[in-house]
């Protein structure tokens, strides 16, 4: 069965594809690049994976196809960047050095040196949803816990993964390969819970 996923993230589009089995074949939704975003404007993540899978799902008729909306919670940052994990440098008009990620990056580390906390908690969080024809089937769910250090590490993943540092592993996401983040990760999580809501739906 091909599921078709609904992000241009590259980074993204490599946990998916490390997802990926002998049944299940998760592929880039083709044309992407050329539908119009939709504005990504809920509070929460699985509004905004509800309204992305709904859309683009309108754009394949017939086919399942999965949004993902996903980011990091920093407690001391009260819940920060959240929803706006893509976009927290812009939102804080942050003009560092670097790409979107490393200025990001930049700016969690500014935010959190304005906050007397030490290793600081953190998850990551992320919800997929599968729709088909404009209607939602399933919806998943997936979160990992961690912390955020001070200097980065890793040149693997993307996003805060040089930043997100899981104790059990003693790694950074960053340092890990796509198969082990997979097996920790909230998207790795997340695609778990959604096939197997996809499965139950089937029966
Ligand atoms: P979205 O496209 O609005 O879901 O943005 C998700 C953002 O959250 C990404 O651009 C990253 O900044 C962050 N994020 C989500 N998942 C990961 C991950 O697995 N590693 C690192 N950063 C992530």
């Amino acid at each position: 069965m091909t599921l078709y996923i609904a992000t241009s993230n590259p980074g993204k589009l490599r946990d998916f594809a490390a997802a990926a089995s002998q049944d299940i074949n998760l592929s880039p939704l083709p044309g992407i690049k050329e539908i119009p975003a939709p504005a990504e404007d809920e509070p929460t993540f699985e509004g905004n994976a509800r309204l992305k899978a709904i859309y683009y799902s309108n754009h394949a008729p017939g086919e399942i196809v999965i949004a993902d909306d996903s980011g990091l919670e920093v407690d001391a940052l009260h819940g920060a960047p959240g929803v706006r994990s893509a976009r927290y440098a812009d939102d804080h008009h942050f003009h560092g050095p670097g790409k979107t990620d490393e200025r990001n990056n930049l700016y969690l580390l500014e935010a959190l040196s304005k906050v007397p906390t030490q290793n600081p908690t953190a998850r990551y969080h992320c919800v997929l949803a599968a729709a088909r024809d404009g209607k939602i089937l399933a919806i998943g769910d997936g979160t990992v816990e961690g912390e955020i250090l001070s200097t980065p590490r890793g040149t693997g993943g993307f996003g805060y993964d040089p930043l997100f540092y899981l104790p059990e592993q003693n790694k950074t996401m960053a340092e890990l390969d796509i198969k082990t983040k997979l097996a920790f990760s909230h998207r790795g999580r997340a695609v778990v819970h959604l096939l197997a809501k996809l499965a139950d739906n089937k029966q």
